[in-house]
């Protein structure tokens, strides 16, 4: 278990690609099929790059580098070499799925007829904006999550809902966690299309005094920390069980967290 050494600002870059190579490096022909399944070209570049790190013909900081230098030359306007980035960015461009993952339909609380069709999200990384309250369980922002939509309906003049629904299960999942305060468990089952769908927790993504780091969870449930501040190696922290506060971590709150689905 390693990841990158902090380097210009990387703290955000470290957390995604510290996560995503040690999800990899679990399993390389089943990631390496799965990262091309998704079909961005910066995952494809990650895990064609992973495989120059298994052979050790490249470093994970030099890979980092690439990703980073790919990001800004592909997205000019979000990211700038050097300048500190949010992994919120980073997550969607990198997850940016060639497959459906989420439903988007709006509706009247009155039931009135809406009109516009259902919009898929072709991402990996699920981040709905407009969701309130506290202990939100993680079950509710995967499954019918709601939220109020800026649009009235056209019969009532009240505000439309907006529901979110997985519906394909995806080999991996990542929880933007920023928003809410999102209850975090170590796995959690989703109901796809009527099929049960279970998803372990792999990994989590600090963030305070404008520093990520991360979390990662090992197959045998121990869990490792990563601060590319003070280094590439990670540091065992304590087993995984269910009565730990996981949204805090060294006075860093949980931004984003990974899901991995368990066939
Ligand atoms: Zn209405």
């Amino acid at each position: 278990m390693f990841g990158t050494i902090w380097d210009d600002n990387s703290c955000a870059y470290d957390a995604v690609i510290t996560i995503l190579y040690n999800l990899w490096l679990n399993n390389p022909i089943y990631w390496s099929s799965a990262f091309t399944n998704i079909g961005s070209h910066i995952i494809l570049f990650l895990d064609v790059n992973f495989h120059e790190v298994l052979n050790n013909s490249l470093t994970l900081d030099s890979v980092r580098d690439g990703f980073r230098e790919l990001l800004c030359l592909s997205y000019r306007l979000h990211f700038r070499f050097g300048q500190f980035t949010s992994v919120d960015q980073i997550l969607l461009y990198t997850l940016a799925s060639h497959y459906n993952v989420l439903s988007s339909s709006t509706s009247c609380p009155h039931l009135h007829v809406v009109n516009g069709p259902e919009a898929p999200i072709k991402n990996c990384y699920v981040s709905i904006a407009g969701v309130a309250g506290n202990n939100i369980p993680l079950i509710s922002i995967l499954n019918n999550c709601t939220t109020e939509c800026v649009n009235e309906c056209g019969a009532c003049g009240y505000q439309l809902i907006r529901t979110y629904k997985l519906i394909t299960a995806p080999p991996i999942l990542f929880v933007d966690t920023s928003m809410y305060a999102v209850d975090i468990t170590t796995q959690v089952i989703v109901n796809v299309g009527g099929q049960n769908h279970m998803y372990k927790l792999h990994s989590i993504i600090y963030f305070g005094n404008y520093h990520f780091t991360c979390v990662v969870i090992d197959s045998a449930n121990k869990m490792w920390f990563h601060d590319g501040m003070k280094g590439k190696n990670m540091y065992y922290i304590c087993n995984l069980s269910e009565n730990l506060n996981l949204r805090v971590f060294n006075n860093q709150v949980a931004v984003a967290i990974t899901l991995v689905h368990i066939n």
